[in-house]
């Protein structure tokens, strides 16, 4: 099988700090000073059909950002054109507020100090792992390259490995030594293209962990590419959705989690019930209740997303008449599904087991108006 690893390379950018490991077998110390990266205006397509349109999106210095979509919304192609790897049809890519691609300017991979992880960051083989990570180091004379490629082996804590080949390492200590490979350039910032996704899932969490302090520790700017919007939160500072190569929404993840912009943000972040409906007197009709539709006009036609876990069932009283058709343990939660007048699809509800007695049929669905969320009808809907 073919491998593939980076052939970048950096001139150095700065020497690291001589602070003491904040943790036992790690090497601590910041890699780079910070840069700011930003994308303006950016448009894209692969023979003749658009991938990215209208982008602009700036990553702050020292700042995790995810980039966050579903598969073929562009994520790839953005942390390509800002790599240098592929161009863009209009707009400019800034480092520092210095052009490196744009109408007049086309900086090589090599010349913008920005490193990439791919997304199958396949190490060779037939290389110790020293020589994997001191490969992009081509700048530097023999000697200069080995301390480096130690020192980013200190960063991952595995410099006992130096000497060893890929395969004797887990998959995780394998995506650290990627992780060592990417950093050792010190680039100004480094992007990583879904790197998590080849793990299996119980050793994902430390890993994540693991990668997110080194790159604090660091003191990168980093972009990491993710279509999981749980790992995205756990991630980042900040979030880019990216839908059908254009920007949906960007910002904290409390604000894309409680102040969705649209349909899509908001099912892009919890499962939901979702309800179509006309304003009329500042309320809409739904299966589940009439509910406040502040800011609309009369007469707008609005979604309606109510998550799972905000629909509460009552097994007497008030609230509309649902009959449960399936209920499935999960966990923590239940899921049920329920036919309720009305509505052709059925709707959803994760409840706590001890919330609903075993055995009960015909219950009674509520909604609390201030879960609600109301959105100007989606013009195109998946
Ligand atoms: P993501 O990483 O979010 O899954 P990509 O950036 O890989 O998305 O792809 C964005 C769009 O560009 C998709 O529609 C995809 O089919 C298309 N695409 C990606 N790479 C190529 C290529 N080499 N040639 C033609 N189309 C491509
Ligand atoms: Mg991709």
């Amino acid at each position: 099988m073919q491998r593939r690893a980076s052939r970048l390379h950096f001139e150095p950018i700065e020497k690291d700090f001589a602070i003491p490991a904040l943790r036992e077998s790690r090497t601590t110390a910041g890699v780079t000073f910070a840069a700011r990266l930003s994308f303006e205006n950016i448009a894209h397509s692969y023979h003749g059909k658009e991938t990215l349109s209208g982008l602009s999106l700036t990553v702050e210095p020292g700042e995790v950002l995810c980039l966050l979509g579903p598969s073929g919304s562009g994520k790839t192609t953005l942390l390509r054109i800002a790599a240098g790897i592929e161009a863009q049809t209009s707009g400019r890519i800034l480092l520092n507020d210095r052009e490196m691609a744009g109408p007049s300017v086309f900086l090589p991979p090599e010349k913008r100090g920005i490193g990439l992880m791919f997304q199958d960051f396949a190490l060779f083989p037939h290389m110790t792992l020293l020589d994997n990570v001191r490969f992009g180091l081509t700048a530097l004379e023999s000697a200069a390259a080995r301390e480096e490629a130690m020192h980013a082996l200190a960063r991952v804590g595995l410099t006992h490995y130096a000497d060893r080949y890929p395969h004797v390492l887990s998959g995780g200590e394998q995506q650290r030594v990627a992780l060592a490979r990417a950093l050792a350039p010190r680039p100004a910032v480094i992007l990583m293209d879904e790197p998590f996704s080849g793990l299996d899932s119980r050793l994902k969490d430390s890993v994540r962990a693991d990668t997110l302090a080194i790159l604090r520790e660091a003191r990168a700017t980093a972009i990491v590419v993710t279509h999981d919007a749980e790992e995205a939160m756990r991630m980042s500072d900040r979030i880019a959705l990216l839908r059908g190569g254009r920007l949906v929404q960007v910002g904290s993840s409390d604000d894309l989690y409680r102040r969705p912009v649209d349909i899509f943000a908001a099912s892009f972040f919890s499962e939901i019930n979702q309800f179509s409906g006309v304003v009329e007197a500042g309320r809409v009709e739904t299966p589940l209740g009439r509910f406040r539709a502040t800011g609309f006009a009369d007469g707008a036609s609005v979604d309606v997303a109510i998550r799972l876990q905000c629909v509460q069932v009552e097994s007497e009283g008030a609230g509309v008449p649902a009959r449960i058709i399936s209920r499935r343990f999960l966990g923590v939660v239940d899921l049920l599904t329920f036919a309720v007048a009305g509505c052709d699809q059925p709707v959803r509800a994760r409840i706590r087991p001890d919330g609903v007695p075993q055995g009960l049929r015909d219950v009674a669905l509520s909604v609390n108006e201030r879960d609600i969320l109301v959105f100007e009808k989606a013009a195109i809907s998946d």
